[in-house]
């Protein structure tokens, strides 16, 4: 082994870019992963039909931050995929986020353009508004529109999804996905969006792949610790799994919510007409992806996925989404107090935070302009 500066513990996008920022620098990288792959949970892979499949739930990429873009086209270059979402709502084909066309779609023309024209005069058009924000309505068209929302939108997806209901979840969960005055049928608004066209795991390879980037698989932090006492003493750490786990969960355990996917192959050209379909109110799954519109593979077959929700237990499944409210923020918060100078916690896991990929990015650039700044 190579004598080295920097330990990273996971080689998903918050590992994998710190490692090369520092690696760019001139520093010596170990990147540790305890999975047989790169790439943590924007794990990609071509499978037997030539079809791009994100093991790891459907990864959409899209920011607003230049920095964060620059960054990623350095190892990668993007479709011009703009991600839309459909549901089923009421047996009907509708976007998500609930929007205008949405309102034409489900409901009859004329109580349709009734509630347009309300909803154009009580909010300012191009506007979002949280569900829980647009349930404080006086108007009665318009808390029967949010009433509508809430239940066949929001209720009964989130109970699925988080095993609670919108008003028990923090209030920024559901805030992802808002009612939209507008037309703009797109699930996101940012000015960068796409999919690799590589895929995620050749990105993530082609951010590694630097001669002061050494990386480890199948190794367990622990393991490697207790092997490796002084290399751990001698270097500076970014620790980017769950940060109870690095203190030997000594206060508990902080709670995630977990995903399983039941993955299905059909000997037909399309399954469903989206990526992504929604099943708010219907079925235990919350949604299917359908991998070949990402990269529009060409196939005879398609692969898609069911989605199932459930909690995460350790050893059984993986962690996928904090639970972010008071009391896990008030214990992600006493694990970090005890962390020492040579240790830093970053990523979804490390930062207990429901970051989007470019918001990892951006957090692990943040850290590395930080440490430098300090250093010099
Ligand atoms: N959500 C919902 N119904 C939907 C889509 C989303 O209730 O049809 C809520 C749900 O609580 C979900 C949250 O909005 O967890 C965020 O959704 P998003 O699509 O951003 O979740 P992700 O893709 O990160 O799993």
């Amino acid at each position: 082994m190579m004598n080295i500066d920097n330990l990273i513990i996971g080689c998903g996008i918050s590992g994998a870019t710190i490692a090369r920022l520092l690696a760019d620098k001139g520093e010596k990288v170990l990147v540790i992963d305890k999975k047989n792959h790169i790439a943590g949970n924007i794990y990609d892979y071509r499978d037997d039909n030539g079809i791009f499949i994100h093991k790891y739930g459907s990864h959409i990429f899209h920011t607003n931050n230049e920095k964060v873009w620059e960054f990623l086209s350095r190892f990668t270059s993007f479709n011009t995929y703009m991600h839309k979402v459909i549901a089923l709502i009421d047996g009907i084909e509708t976007t998500i986020p609930f929007n205008i066309n949405t309102i034409y779609d489900v409901f009859p023309t004329t109580l349709a353009r009734r509630l347009e024209e309300k909803l154009l005069t009580n909010f300012k058009y191009n506007t979002k508004v949280t569900i829980l924000e647009f349930q404080k309505q006086d108007d009665e068209d318009l808390k029967f529109l949010s009433d509508y929302i809430y239940e066949k939108v929001f209720l009964h997806y989130t109970t699925k999804q988080w095993g609670k209901n919108p008003d028990e979840i923090d209030s920024t969960v559901t805030a992802r996905v808002p009612v939209y005055i507008s037309k703009d049928n797109r699930y996101f608004q940012d000015k960068y969006q796409g999919i690799p066209l590589n895929g995620y795991t050749k990105m993530v390879e082609n951010i590694l792949a630097h001669p002061n980037i050494e990386i480890i698989l199948n190794t367990d932090y622990k393991d490697f610790a207790s092997k490796n006492q002084e290399l751990i003493k001698n270097s500076q750490i970014f620790y980017t799994g769950s940060i109870d786990e690095f203190f030997g969960y000594k206060y508990g355990e902080l709670p995630y919510r977990s995903v399983k996917f039941k993955f299905e192959t059909y000997d037909r050209e399309f399954y469903q007409s989206n990526a992504v379909v929604n099943y708010p109110c219907n079925y235990d799954f919350t949604r299917i992806h359908e991998y070949k519109y990402y990269l529009n593979d060409k196939s005879s077959k398609t692969v898609i996925a069911k989605e199932y929700s459930e909690n995460f237990e350790n050893g059984k499944n993986e962690r996928y989404y904090p639970i972010v409210d008071e009391k896990n923020t008030k214990l992600y918060k006493k694990y970090l107090s005890e962390s020492t100078k040579n240790v830093h916690f970053l990523g979804r896991l490390g930062d207990y935070k429901y970051y989007n990929m470019d918001k990892a990015v951006e957090r692990a650039i943040n850290l590395f302009e930080e440490i430098t700044n300090g250093k010099s």
